[in-house]
This record gives structure tokens, sequence and C-alpha cells, in this order.
């Protein structure tokens, strides 16, 4: 008998017909002789619609009550998928974040969990039941509030879960057959690999491969919880994110992320000293602003520079004032913000052990005419900045040129 955690996401629950064939799922899956937790995020669109409207009756909604209106979204369906199951002859209990014991620090929309007691849980599990839980929440220690995990965040629920409750596998159940060489709805070419490592699935998450929340990933490298992941369409087997093994180190790029969540901010003209740059990234870390890419370039006689930098795009207006009035502050001159940007990635662990990756991307971006306005890089990625009307040819043309269509996960 194993304990086997699995999550639905929102296609996967999007219609009553669907809630209907992941219930049946499910309860097969325990008729199988196991013990089964599943985790449920909302229906497609429910998110977002919630947002909609609370973006309409307000410009800035506060953000503990933006959390309790979007927990509201996995409760509805966490409480459907139950029902379902209860009427096809299984027992299934419906559990908040907080009935299963969720604990998180109170940074709301973007909770981070703290610790979960699944006493409950093992309760539930020991009497027989299926224990659904709404996904993407939980409470806040201080506060006692509902918090949220940021959008995707129920695969971190189920991950944690996974991890806390020890369970033998994690599935991740989605509208893609599992992890491809790009996202398959832009490369056509794009192949299935059948299994990857944590350290390339992190990267490729936090690179925009919104397949994986990024947490759930660094929870399953931290806890060595295996990570399937799937599709509730066709049940095919998926991809493993696994331990990184010798065979892996082989493969020089595993796959080419994109990410048009991107905005650039540039200031021009500023004082080549030390503490100019500190003082302005301490006053955007200040805002909970994420920097990225940064790129100094210094002029002929070394005594001015003009920094540009990368931010989510959400935060590019607020990035942007911060600037402006540091511009004033600091005598510089003029500040611009261009949000028609994108960063395209490509990730391998094999980059450790074969040079001359840097050298092929650029010329493959070069030999489509695509201008590169800001690089960076880690021991097993290479991103670049680009235009974003360019993202798609990009990703495309990266793709072949690193033969990922062709080699062998
Ligand atoms: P869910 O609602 O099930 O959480 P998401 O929409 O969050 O699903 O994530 C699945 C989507 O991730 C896919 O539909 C696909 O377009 C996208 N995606 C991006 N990069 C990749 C990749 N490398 N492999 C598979 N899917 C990817
Ligand atoms: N419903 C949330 C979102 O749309 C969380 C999730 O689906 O994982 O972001
Ligand atoms: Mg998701």
């Amino acid at each position: 008998m194993a304990l086997i955690v699995q999550k639905y996401g929102g296609t996967s629950v999007g219609s009553l017909e669907r809630i209907n064939i992941v219930a049946q799922h499910i309860k097969e899956t325990q008729e199988k002789g196991n013990k089964v937790v599943a985790i449920v995020s909302a229906m497609a669109g429910e998110t977002d619609k919630l947002i909609k409207m609370a973006k309409e009756l307000s410009k800035h909604p506060s953000d503990r009550e933006m959390d309790l209106l979007l927990s509201s979204g996995e409760r509805i369906s966490s409480a459907l998928v139950a029902i379902r199951i209860n009427e096809i002859g299984a027992k299934a209990v419906a559990l908040t974040g907080r009935q299963c014991g969720i604990v998180t620090d109170e940074v709301h929309t973007k909770a981070r969990i703290k610790s979960i007691n699944s006493k409950r849980i093992f309760e539930h599990l020991d009497n027989n039941e299926i224990v659904i839980v709404a996904g993407f929440q939980g409470i806040s220690y201080t506060t006692g509030d509902v918090t949220t995990l940021g959008r995707g965040g129920s695969d971190t629920t189920a991950v944690a879960i996974a991890a806390a409750l020890k369970a033998d596998v994690c599935e991740i159940y989605t509208d893609v057959d599992g992890i491809y060489t790009a996202d398959p709805r832009i490369v056509s070419n794009a192949r299935k690999l059948n299994k990857i490592s944590y350290s390339e699935m992190m990267e490729l998450a936090s690179l925009g491969a919104k397949v994986l929340q990024i947490r759930s990933v660094e929870f399953g490298m931290k806890y060595e919880v295996p990570i399937m992941v799937l599709s509730s369409f066709t049940f095919n087997p998926g991809t493993l994110v696994t331990k990184e093994d010798k065979e892996m180190e082989k493969i020089v790029v595993s796959g080419i992320a994109h990410d048009k969540n991107q905005a650039r901010l540039k200031i021009n003209d500023v004082s080549d000293q030390p503490g100019v740059a500190a003082r302005i990234f301490n006053e955007i870390a200040k805002s909970n602003i994420n920097v990225d890419m940064i790129v100094q370039n210094v002029s002929d006689d070394g005594k001015r520079t003009d920094i540009s930098f990368t931010v989510p795009r959400d935060d590019a207006e607020k990035a942007f004032e911060i600037l402006k009035r540091l511009a004033k502050d600091l005598n510089a001159g003029e500040v611009s913000v261009n949000k028609d940007v994108a960063k395209v990635s490509v990730v391998g662990v094999g980059m450790r052990s074969h040079p001359g990756v840097a050298a092929r991307m650029f010329n493959t971006l070069s030999s489509e005419n695509i201008n590169i306005r800001a690089i960076s890089t880690s021991e097993i990625k290479i991103s670049c900045l680009i235009d974003e009307k360019y993202t798609e040819l990009a990703v495309r043309s990266l793709h072949e040129s690193f033969g990922l269509d062709k080699e062998s996960a």
C-alpha cells in the first residue's frame, strides 16, 4: 500500500464533467489499495475572475481581503470533488488550508509555508477516507488570517503536504502530459522528458515555465519528494522530477524557457562612485520588488554610468516612480521603463562541463536578427533579454539549434 498525493490544476477541474473524471480517478487510486490525498486548484479561470471583480471595485484592493477572496476558488472545487467522490461510492472529506494544518508567514498574496500539522489528515486517512485539500492557501501564524501562496500555489501545497506526510509520490495532474523541452504550446515539436533534475526544473520554473510553481520544486528538492507531472486528460506516463544523475550531465541543454512577465528600467547618467548602485537597489528592495538582470555601462571618461535592470512587469510602475524620485536626489539623467521585453533562457546541468553554450545561444539569436538587451547566467542557465515580439521566434530557433527535438532524455 502506498501513500499517494495528487494535485489537479485548474483545467483538470474546469467543469463538472472534469470534476467527475477526476473524482473517478481518485477513487480508482484508492481502490488499488492506496491512501490518497488530493489537492485541487480553483476551476480554470476562477482566480482571474475574482481578481478582475476586486479590481473593478478598487484600484488597490487590500492584500488581506484579496487572500480571503481568492482562497474561495479552491474551497469550491475541493468541496465539489469530495461531493462527487461520496456520490460514486467512496468516502471523501474536503479540508481548507487551515483545516489541514497549513501554517504560513503573514505575507499576504505570496505567503510561504512554515509548517504543516498533518494530524488531521492522518486521522481521516486512518478512517479510510480520501482527503481533498483546497490548494494555494494557509493561515498566518501571527494573525490567524487566511493567506495564499502566490499564483500557481496549489503545486506548492501538494508537494509540501507530500513532504509532511512522507508520501511515496506527489503526482501533479495538469493539461500537458509532462515536462517538455520547451512550452509545447509554442514549440510544436518539443519533446517530453522522462525525467528532469530538481535543479533544472527549479531554473525552468523560475525562468517562466509555469508548469510547476518554483516553491513546489524547492520543497521537492529539500525533502526529496518524487514529483511526477502528468496529464489528467490522457493519464499517460509523465515526467519524473528527481535527483540529478550521471546520465543527465551528458545532455548539455535540457530545456528552453521564456518569460513575458518582464520590464526593463533604465537610469541614465548617474555618477560612477561607490554607494550609488547600493542606494538604488536598496530603495527598490524596500518596496519588495525583485530585481533580476542588471547591466551597467560606464562612459569613456569613467565618471558617469547608465544602469538598467529588469523587474516583474506588475512592479514596473512602482519601480519607475522610485527611480524618478532617486534620479532627482542623485542628480542623474533620464529615467525610462520598457514593458515590451521578454526573457529567453537555456537550462541544463550539462552546461557545467560543456563549453560554448553561451556562444551558440548568441549566434542563434543574432542569425535571427534578434538583439540582446541584457544577459544573466548561473552555473546551469543562460538568459537573454530580448524584445517581446521575438519571443516565439527565439524559443523555436534555440530549440532547434540545441537539437532538443532530437536528443534522448
Ligand atoms: P495547471 O492549471 O494544471 O496548474 P498550468 O497552466 O499552471 O497548469 O501549467 C501547465 C502549462 O505549463 C501547460 O499548459 C504549458 O503551456 C505550460 N508550460 C510552460 N513550459 C512548459 C514545459 N517546459 N513543459 C510543459 N508545460 C509547459
Ligand atoms: N488558483 C490559483 C491560481 O490560479 C492557484 C493554482 O491554481 O495553483 O494561481
Ligand atoms: Mg499551475
